[in-house]
């Protein structure tokens, strides 16, 4: 039983698509480069802060169950004035 699964945001490549410089680790504005993304320091990719770099996440990482309050009490509010 694997006690880890894949980390759904990087798939495992331990490193995500940098959206600062749309990959190309290139800041550029008008198709004019001005240098490389501060972001992710020209490298396009930028470690995955889903799994922080591991490539897996723990599966009760990634849903938590939502604790609910006491079952059946279903406010009904009386709306007379
Ligand atoms: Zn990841
Ligand atoms: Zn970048």
């Amino acid at each position: 039983m694997p006690l880890r699964t894949l980390c759904p945001n990087c798939h495992g490549q331990r490193t995500t698509h940098c959206l600062a410089c749309d990959g190309t680790g290139k800041k550029s504005i008008a198709n004019v480069s001005i240098g490389n993304c501060s972001e992710c320091g020209g490298t396009g990719q930028r470690r995955c802060d889903i799994c922080g770099g591991m490539g897996e996440i723990e599966p009760e990482a990634q849903r938590e169950p939502q604790e609910k309050g006491p079952t059946g009490q279903t406010t009904v509010g009386s709306f007379a004035s």
